[in-house]
């Protein structure tokens, strides 16, 4: 289908693109990967549009069910060839994956800025950490091993981490890249096939991972697919197709239910990985300017669209008014602008639906009498442009069971509550049904040991925020989600166990029915 003509956005895509997917056009070149083809979609017409000028980029064909019939055979042929493979080999050839990231960095870090509207100060880091996970998970496929059981009769009984089969992943649009070499890593490390589903919204360089993978010496040809569609209409049908065995799903709690459920009825397990309303807990003897550093990286950064965006600040109230004035003073002077400047700290929203949740949360706080103390809407030097952006805003006066105060809001929007004592802290932290993750500052160590033991969540930090890597777990309590990926646990996560059992003794004991 046509790209736009007159985006100078679409054109260096174009350019970019044609390195990795074949096509006449941009609109072309945008379809599944599948075994190392690009393959045009039999749905229906789905827009890419920049969030920095709300422009069309190009439309493409949603895949739909042949497509992923097509992805889903690739996948279990190859499947056989790769866990047949010596696991030294198979670390090899994920080895290789990384190494094709990292030389094709600054291309994959501009194609992810120009489509998805990330900063590109953002990307480059996010593209080097992908090259990591590959690394990282390459030394794992030989030291991924089960343990000898002693079992109280003469077996012999050992444990074997074998792989589910083709894993169906399903990832959303605030870090594309990231989020595909999260979980396509362990999954090929523990022997599986991977068919991939990113977001409608921003596919272009999980097609290319996709397609790096078939590149990538040592790995099975159809080892990786990824599908360019529509979730009911090809996600779904990926979910429910009788050669899934494993789910993982990262996105809205809302939609992740849904798809547990649908795996359930196949009696496919799932790992969710979903979204949050974190607590960030500041106690008057922290160190202030660190902290209010810290605040800023948690709920600013990605101009809020990350899943552990500190959202909620909760701050003790002998500090509350130094806090939130201090915070709104750097608030204004945070560098707010074009993705592609690498001055940009905070760039547009991803897309006009979460631009319109922003702001009607946003007025709803106001209206039941919220103060802003910073932002709310677009600035004024962005007006212009036709990019989705918001400016960094800081809600204070809230009522711990106002909707800004418990829903994500997955924007640059922070909320403070005021609290006076330890207790008190923990219970608002813990006052949400989610789980993701939380931080404290305190200089009091004693206090910090206690509140991470005490904040219901999956990640926490002490005196820090945000910090994640490939070697360390993560996911959710509660309604964040279940199952971890990352570190020594996604392998867990990503197979099964098996029990084998062999007789060792020279006349074993008879216990049941006659020789014959
Ligand atoms: P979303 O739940 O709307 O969509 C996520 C993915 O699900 C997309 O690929 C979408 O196409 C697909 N999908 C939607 N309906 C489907 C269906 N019926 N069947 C199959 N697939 C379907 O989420 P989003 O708006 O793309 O992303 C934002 C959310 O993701 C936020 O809640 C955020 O917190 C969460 N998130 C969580 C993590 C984490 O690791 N915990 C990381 C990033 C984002």
């Amino acid at each position: 289908m046509a790209a736009h003509p007159q985006s100078e956005a679409a054109a260096r895509l174009d350019t970019l693109l044609a390195e990795f997917l074949p096509g006449r056009d941009l609109g072309d070149r945008i379809g599944s990967v599948v075994a190392g083809e690009v393959l045009t979609g039999g749905g229906g017409p789905l827009d890419l549009v920049n969030p920095a000028d709300g422009r069309l980029i190009a439309s493409y064909r949603d895949a739909g069910e042949a497509v992923v019939g097509a992805a889903m055979e690739a996948a279990r042929d190859a499947q056989r060839i790769w866990w047949g493979m010596t696991a030294a080999a198979r670390g090899r050839a994920l080895w290789a994956v990384g190494q094709l990231v990292r030389r094709h960095a600054a291309a994959l870090a501009e194609i992810e800025t120009l489509s998805a509207g990330k900063p590109i100060r953002d990307t480059r880091g996010e593209v080097a950490k992908v090259a990591e996970m590959f690394e990282y998970y390459a030394g794992w496929c030989d030291k991924l091993h089960g343990e000898v059981i002693p079992v109280p009769t003469s077996h012999l009984n050992y444990t074997r981490h074998e792989p589910f089969g083709t894993v169906v992943q399903i990832t959303p649009w605030n870090a594309p890249l990231f989020t595909a070499g999260w979980q396509i890593a362990p999954a090929l490390c523990a022997g599986n096939a991977v068919v991939l589903k990113p977001s409608e919204l921003t596919p272009l360089t999980s097609l290319v991972l996709g397609m790096l993978c078939d590149r990538a010496e040592g790995l099975p040809r159809g080892l990786v697919s990824v599908l360019a569609g529509a979730g009911p209409t090809t996600g779904a049908p990926a979910i429910g197709h009788p050669d899934t065995r494993l789910v993982v799903f990262v996105g809205s709690a809302q939609v992740g239910a849904e798809i547990a459920a649908a795996a359930a009825r196949n009696v496919v397990p799932s790992v969710l990985e979903l979204g949050g309303k974190s607590a960030n807990i500041v106690f008057a003897d922290a160190d202030l300017g660190r902290a209010i550093l810290g605040a800023q990286a948690a709920i600013f950064g990605g101009a809020g669209q990350s899943c552990v965006a500190g959202s909620r600040l909760l701050v003790q109230r002998a500090v509350h008014a130094e806090v939130v004035e201090r915070l709104a003073r750097a608030a204004a002077l945070i560098p707010i602008g074009a993705p592609t400047d690498p001055e940009t700290q905070i760039g547009p929203v991803n897309n006009r639906r979460q631009l319109d949740t922003i702001a009607r949360m946003v007025a709803a706080a106001q209206d039941s009498g919220a103060r802003l103390a910073a932002g709310g809407g677009c600035p004024e030097a962005l007006r212009d442009t036709g990019g989705l952006y918001y400016a960094p805003t800081i809600v204070d006066g809230v009522a711990p069971d106002a909707s800004i105060a418990r829903e994500e809001v997955f924007g640059p929007v922070l909320t403070v509550l005021p609290f006076e004592t330890e207790e008190e802290a923990v219970a608002l932290a813990n006052a949400t049904p989610y789980g993701l993750a939380g931080a404290v500052w305190t200089s009091d160590v004693g206090r910090a040991h206690r509140v991470a033991g005490a904040v219901r969540a999956g990640t926490f930090w002490v005196n820090s925020y945000k910090t994640i890597n490939v070697a360390s777990p993560f996911g959710g309590f509660g309604r964040s989600g279940f199952g971890r990926s990352s570190g020594r646990e996604a392998l867990m996560a990503y197979t099964q166990t098996k029990s084998v059992w062999v007789e060792t003794a020279a006349q074993p004991a008879v216990a049941f029915g006659y020789v014959g």
